[in-house]
């Protein structure tokens, strides 16, 4: 129903998104605290779909941060050291420059 859009949400996706960094900044994990945010997220998909993806990928930050597992966080970095070793070789640079004679 396009023509109910302007009634319903005074906010615009923009607008919305515009608060986006705020939200997750301030540590609510994008629970908006502003009605007018939770009213445009309510009634928009997109944002709320939006929102979902940005609250995973915080949620996968937040493990990497936190060593809740067993594991050590210095796998973690030379998973990504072997990862980028894996990918530059796969490049085609060279991981030693040749030395000047
Ligand atoms: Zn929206």
């Amino acid at each position: 129903m396009k023509n109910s859009q302007q009634l319903e949400s005074t906010m615009s996706c923009a607008e919305f998104q515009e608060q986006l960094p705020e939200l997750f900044a301030s540590g609510n994990g994008g629970v908006p605290s502003d009605p007018n945010l939770q009213a445009h997220l309510d009634t928009c998909e997109n944002c709320s779909a939006l929102v979902r993806d940005l609250q995973y990928i915080a949620d996968q930050a937040r493990m990497l941060l936190e060593p809740a597992q067993d594991e050590p966080s210095d796998d973690v970095w030379s998973n990504i050291q072997n990862k980028l070793k894996s990918e530059q070789a796969e490049g085609g640079f060279p991981s030693s420059p040749p030395l000047p004679s």
